[in-house]
């Protein structure tokens, strides 16, 4: 189910419109899953959304990614188990990582003036240790 023609450019695409053409389908994708950052196992926090406990890094499913970024602070850390991580360890996105459920090369979406890898299946948004607090942060400015 390739939908896009490999022509050697990098799609460069808006995530919220990933995110409409996708509303009614959901990481549902039941087998484990590991970190892209550093290869540990991401644990569960319910169906749409993994978090990695060693780095903190966040898989989130497109239909749970907006309210994960408006959540409120206590909510934020309720959802994912474990304080977030504010120190943005992210570097220039490196395309060519694999989605975590399916191994598809993942595409560069923006989403509030953000670079964020999504698979283009739908299977999640990932997010690198940091990059959560950045999109909140520009979430609330543009509030
Ligand atoms: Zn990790
Ligand atoms: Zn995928």
């Amino acid at each position: 189910m390739t939908a896009i023609s490999q022509n050697g450019l990098p799609m460069k695409r808006s995530l919220t419109s990933l995110i409409s053409s996708l509303a009614s389908s959901d990481n549902n994708c039941s087998r484990e899953q590991h970190c892209l950052e550093c290869g540990q196992t991401l644990t569960s926090r319910g169906a749409r959304l993994q978090v990695c406990l060693e780095c903190r890094a966040v898989w989130v499913a497109p239909s749970a990614f907006e309210s994960l970024v408006e959540a409120p602070a206590g909510a934020l850390e309720d959802l994912l188990g474990v304080e977030a991580n504010s120190q943005n360890t992210h570097q220039a996105t490196e395309s060519g990582r694999g989605c975590p459920a399916c191994g598809e090369v993942m595409q560069n979406y923006e989403y509030g003036g953000l670079w964020l890898d999504a698979c283009q299946s739908g299977h999640g948004v990932w997010l690198d240790p940091g990059e959560l607090e950045l999109l909140r942060q520009s979430a609330t400015v543009a509030r």
